[in-house]
């Protein structure tokens, strides 16, 4: 299975423009920039460039905030948090990370009863690179997530609520330790149900042999 982006991408460009953009990126996002700022109502053309209105990294602090992406409307209350049945935590690794992986791995079975799943070397569903995962119960969120946080060995790290819509649970309100990685689930469901299926239940299949360090 080939990445998403790296598809994409390799799929529209050809290979000199996309030659051009590895080697001068910086240019031709400039460009972009000022194409960009042209286009734009003249008070927002001002601000491309006027170092009072820019952040040391380039953001317009006094600038009007995002809007939101076309086609995305305002829910107009929130999601329960109760939707979320339980958690997956994604551990990607690579040739070099492996060791790493299955340190954690050994870690997090020795200390907390979760449900583990297999070690993949190649990509699998959703994932785009090798990975293992251990799913775990919303009552363990207060230790596992700032567990991994201390503990991710430098690891990417996908935690993923399990609700009705795998699509947004995957893609949209994941969390992330660590660098992000592109996960090809855009064919995922908005409803689980919908589809004849169910929302992702876990059943834990590890049992600790030691305490947990406090
Ligand atoms: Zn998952």
């Amino acid at each position: 299975m080939v990445t998403a982006a790296g598809s994409e991408r390799e799929g529209v460009l050809p290979s000199a423009s996309r030659r051009a953009l590895l080697v001068g990126g910086g240019v031709a996002a400039a460009a972009a920039t000022a194409v960009a700022a042209a286009s734009r109502p003249a008070e927002a053309a001002v601000q491309v460039g006027d170092e009072s209105t820019l952040s040391p990294w380039g953001a317009r602090p006094k600038g009007p905030p995002e809007p939101l992406p076309r086609g995305v409307d305002l829910p107009t209350a929130p999601r329960a948090y109760t939707e979320i049945s339980s958690y997956h935590a994604h551990i990607y690794f690579n040739e070099d990370t492996a060791y790493r992986a299955a340190q954690l791995r050994d870690w997090v079975i020795h200390r907390f009863k979760v449900e583990l799943g297999e070690w993949n070397e190649g990509p699998r569903g959703p994932h785009t690179t090798p990975s293992f995962y251990f799913g775990f119960a919303n009552e363990q969120v207060p230790t596992v997530i700032p567990w991994l946080m201390l503990n991710h060995l430098g690891l990417k790290i996908l935690i993923h609520p399990n609700t009705d819509d795998p699509y947004a649970d995957h893609l949209i309100n994941a969390l992330w330790i660590g660098e992000t990685q592109p996960v090809n689930a855009f064919r995922m469901a908005r409803s689980a149900k919908a589809t004849g299926g169910d929302i992702e239940r876990i059943y834990p299949n590890t049992r600790p042999t030691l305490p947990l360090e406090t």
